[in-house]
């Protein structure tokens, strides 16, 4: 099957001298405030524009789009991995066959239980289930850790929504999935750029690039209606990852009618035994960095933008102003990590797990730091539950239309949030923000009923939304 990623033109995009200019791009700029996205032609305009000014209109755009669009909510998640067994050798990865030093572990039904049981402890809704590549395990393995997530409940817990980031598999298999309630289907291409990808990825099934690169087509095909996309930004030049990115974003627009859900940027992190990890070949300074999120932002304004805990704690700040939608906190990247971390004190850069962590804050430092920066914590998982998926999503949120629902949902959850988890201090902030936030409402209707939800969980009710 023919790659539907255009090298050629990609890279000829990028050279073109008469991209550079700073008027055009201030032109592009302006467009992209009408939400309607971006060509593959402008998106490569603003990647090569350096001009200082321009740049910061370009940051003042994405935060715009991305208020325009989802408001001042933030949703967060915590990733879950289940299993380190990897037949793959990605140079990258702490996982990898090759790395013999690792201590390789599969979680039992029993331990998947206890780290959700954790999770739920602290107050998360929403988990991204992430495992290795192990045929010998297979399907069913997956399958049974679905259904063990969302059958724990433990107190007030319990989670809402699971996503996954699993290897490439057969339409078959997505199904199968699908069937146990699978959310957003994630996988990364890692780079785009096939020569790239095959010294990247030495042997093991996810060496075919097609197959890796079909992998939302199958998915899609299956009936997953959400599917997240994403670059391991540093394997190679970041100018041509985003506009594969967006080359890969308009193929599933065109072929499915409904584009990625959500778009992932993690940086290259040291990870033990990694050999490219700690000295990556494309590594991307700070700023290009964030320039290449509010392109995104721009670029594809429908679309979740996801940082993990890869990036410290002062960058997560700096980029969440830039059109990212969703975040991760209090991660841990081993299996079982939860739980072995219960109790002990935290410590700084562990290269033990997939990668290495910047973030090490908890939830509730998190939410402590995004409230008092302005953004209201989310752990809304409404349109799932609705059926609000897909297209009819999109139709919702290419217009703006979505954040009617996503700021009054995200203080319902915060309100949860702080009835069940919150301590003295983090309550006195939380209802500051939830005060503030309502004025926020601009439908008359739903901020009476916003108010009347607040009052009901109150009284103990829960999972409330609209
Ligand atoms: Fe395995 Fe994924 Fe790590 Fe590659 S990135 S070695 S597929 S766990
Ligand atoms: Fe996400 Fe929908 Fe909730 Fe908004 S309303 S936070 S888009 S689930």
């Amino acid at each position: 099957m023919p790659s539907f990623i255009d090298e050629s033109l990609i890279h000829a995009l990028l050279k073109e001298p008469k991209f550079a200019s700073p008027k055009t791009a201030e032109n592009i700029i302006q467009k992209a405030l009408m939400l309607k996205g971006l060509s593959l032609e402008e998106t490569a305009i603003l990647l090569n524009c350096q001009d200082k000014r321009v740049l910061a209109k370009l940051f003042r755009a994405a935060r715009k789009v991305k208020e325009a669009i989802y408001g001042r909510r933030l949703v967060i998640f915590a990733p879950l991995y289940i299993s380190n067994f990897c037949v793959n050798n990605c140079l990258y990865c702490g996982f990898r066959r090759g790395n013999l030093a690792l201590a390789r572990k599969r979680l039992t039904l029993d331990e998947i239980r206890g780290e959700v049981r954790v999770l739920e402890e602290q107050g998360h809704k929403r988990i991204l289930l992430e495992t290795g590549e192990e045929p010998k395990a297979g399907i069913g393995f997956l399958e049974r850790a679905i259904r063990a997530i969302y059958s724990t409940k433990y107190g007030r817990g319990e989670i809402r929504r699971l996503n996954v980031n699993a290897p490439a598999m057969s339409v078959a298999n997505f199904r199968r999935l699908k069937k146990c309630g699978l959310g957003t289907y994630q996988l990364f291409q890692e780079t785009y750029h096939r020569e790239t990808y095959e010294k990247v990825h030495p042997s093991g099934p996810k060496s075919d690039f097609i197959y890796h690169l079909f992998a939302m087509h199958r998915a899609q095909k299956a009936g997953i209606d959400d599917v997240g996309i994403g670059v391991l930004f540093g394997l190679y030049d970041y100018k041509f990852e985003v506009l594969a990115l967006l080359s890969h974003a308009l193929e599933l627009e065109q072929r499915f009618g409904v584009g990625p859900h959500t778009i992932s940027v993690p940086r290259i992190e040291p990870a033990s035994n990694a050999p490219i990890a700690g000295n990556p070949p494309y590594p991307i300074p700070d700023t290009d960095f964030k320039k290449l999120v509010a392109i995104l932002r721009l670029a594809v304004p429908y679309t979740g933008l996801i940082l993990s805990t890869r990036e410290s704690a002062k960058m997560r700040d700096e980029v969440i102003g830039l059109g990212i939608s969703q975040i991760s906190a209090g991660s841990k990247t081993v299996p079982g990590g939860y739980k072995a971390s219960e109790n002990r004190n935290r410590k700084r850069k562990k290269v033990s797990g997939q990668f290495s962590i910047s973030d090490n804050r908890s939830l509730a430092e998190v939410i402590r730091d995004i409230s008092k920066r302005g953004y209201s914590p989310s752990f809304c998982t409404a349109c799932y539950r609705l059926g609000r998926v897909g297209a009819d999503f999109m139709d919702m949120a290419k217009p703006g239309l979505i954040k009617n629902f996503c700021l009054p949902n995200s203080l319902l959850t915060y309100k949860e949030y702080l009835l069940d988890y919150g301590d003295k201090a983090a309550k006195k902030l939380g209802e500051k923000v939830i005060k503030r936030h309502l004025k926020d409402i601009t439908n008359r209707k739903i901020k009476e009923k916003t108010i009347d939800k607040l009052a009901e969980l109150e009284t103990g009710n829960r999972d409330l939304y609209f």
